[in-house]
């Protein structure tokens, strides 16, 4: 659980230099954030967690980075155009907007999403359990309306329908249309999955809760194609893997459970759905969704592209267009929740420390160099720092006593902090502290850079 309300973590991001709120000088722009010089290693970190856990390790997926913008057919074959909305809701009495599933789902505490459900059945729910507007008390809406979610924009001088383009609300189709050419020019046979990591745009009703949910973000998807009837055996697989994902970058087993969706709530092309939630300061919430889809989008994009897009598997000649399972996760998401589990106030004999115990992978600084005494080591700490930093994202820090050094690092999650002193001089040793344990060992400084590259593996 927690140790932190959002609030507390929202003025933690800023302070530290991991979140800063978009065009700030400007007073702001709803709703975007920056990641300043200790967010960007962050999500760089998490980013490169998930390629190695997903791409580098894994035996089956091949990795895959395709353009934003893409052809405006791509999305009305995936059904985006059509159908990529949300239920919007207005209180007639003080104009707030709402989204009539999240409305439902916060007032049953989750046991209802609404997640697909038809817009007469979400206004039915309201009334019938008086779900009255959180803003002003009253229970006087508007009818429902479909908002379509995603950016439009024009490509070119001339601004009409021709050549209308989307900013894409996921990244999961760019993946799709390239199944072909990915499975030839690697020659990979099924199963095998395509990962992508990128940007994504949704203009989304209520966004909020910080970083939780925004307009711009980053997924980090898994379309994951196997042959029709193991799909589900995939699934549960994927499941299994994102779970212990999850746990090897340290969320702990009480703030993480597996929600598997009800028949009704699922989506009419998928036959199993389990979204991982974790436990916000607000609730459990979706953090990874993952969704077994059938043969949808392949077949979708086959009937709109007119190109094959069969597999033909050279075991049996049979002929099939593949099942996808995908697993997918925002990379903010992850990272609020890396933040609110990792983020610890310990009490000590005379003292109190903010320590944030991140995975060593993820560290924003693997290291801190500290000469004991400016004016004496200075010099050794920076040809230490100069060495380090070959390999290792490393900081440098000589203002105040050691002591406060230690908390200010400890603080942004540094797991190492090396203290050059007299010994460094004399033996070419260095005192290496644990931010976990707070103990010091003694090190040679030719055995350094191992020493703690070994010890920030992922
Ligand atoms: P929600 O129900 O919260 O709107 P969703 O079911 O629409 O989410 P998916 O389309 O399954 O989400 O997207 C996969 C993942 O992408 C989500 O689990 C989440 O981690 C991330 N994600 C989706 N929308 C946003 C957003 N607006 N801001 C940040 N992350 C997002």
């Amino acid at each position: 659980m927690s140790k932190l309300t959002m609030e507390e973590l929202v003025a933690y991001c800023k302070q530290t230099g991991f979140v800063y709120q978009g065009s700030e000088i400007y007073g702001g722009l709803a709703n975007s954030w920056d990641y300043g010089p200790l967010g960007v290693e962050l999500k760089n970190n998490i980013k490169k967690a998930w390629w190695k856990r997903f791409v580098q390790e894994n035996p089956y997926n091949i990795g895959l980075d395709s353009a934003i913008l893409m052809n405006k057919e791509v999305w009305v074959a995936s059904g985006h155009v059509g159908g990529f909305s949300d239920p919007l809701i207005d209180c007639k009495e003080c104009n707030t907007r709402y989204r009539a599933d999240k409305l439902i789902e916060e007032f049953t505490n989750g046991k209802e999403t609404g997640d697909n459900w038809e817009n007469e059945r979400l206004l039915k729910f309201i009334y019938d359990n008086n779900i009255v507007c959180p803003n002003c008390g009253k229970l006087n809406y508007t009818e429902i309306r479909k908002f379509n979610l995603m950016f439009k924009t024009n490509q070119g001088v001339i601004e009409d329908a021709k050549n209308t383009v989307y900013l894409r609300p996921e990244t999961a189709q760019g993946i799709f249309v390239n199944f072909k050419n990915a499975q030839r020019t690697s020659r990979r046979k099924v199963p095998f999955g395509i990962c992508q990591v990128g940007k994504s745009f949704r203009n989304e009703i209520t966004p909020g809760n910080f970083i939780f949910r925004t307009r711009e973000f980053e997924q980090m998807e898994l379309e994951f194609f196997c042959k029709p009837g193991t799909e589900i055996e995939w699934f549960k697989y994927w499941k299994d893997y994102c779970a212990k994902f999850l746990k090897d970058l340290g969320l702990k087993d009480e703030d993480v459970h597996l929600r598997d969706h009800e028949k009704d709530e699922l989506s009419f092309y998928s036959n199993a759905t389990t979204d991982i939630e974790f436990r916000f300061p607000w609730g459990f919430g979706e953090l990874w969704g993952i969704a077994s889809r059938t043969n949808y989008d392949l077949t979708q994009h086959q009937n709109h592209s007119k190109a094959n897009l069969e597999y033909v598997d050279p075991d049996d000649n049979s002929r099939y267009i593949p099942y996808v399972v995908e697993p997918s996760v925002g990379v903010e998401r992850l990272l609020l929740s890396i933040m609110f589990s990792s983020y610890d106030k310990e009490k000590l004999e005379n003292d109190e420390r903010e320590v944030l115990r991140l995975h060593p992978f993820l560290a924003p600084y693997k290291v801190a160099v500290f000469p004991l005494i400016k004016k004496y080591h200075s010099d050794k700490a920076l040809e230490v720092y100069n060495m380090l930093s070959k390999d290792l994202m490393v900081t440098y820090d000589d203002a105040g006593n050691i002591g406060k050094r230690y908390r200010r690092m400890d603080a942004i999650g540094t797991p190492f902090c090396v203290t050059i002193d007299d010994d460094s001089l004399n033996n070419n040793t260095v005192t290496v502290r644990f931010r976990d344990s707070m103990e010091q060992v003694v090190v040679n400084i030719n055995e350094l850079t191992n020493f703690i590259s070994e010890k920030v593996k992922f």
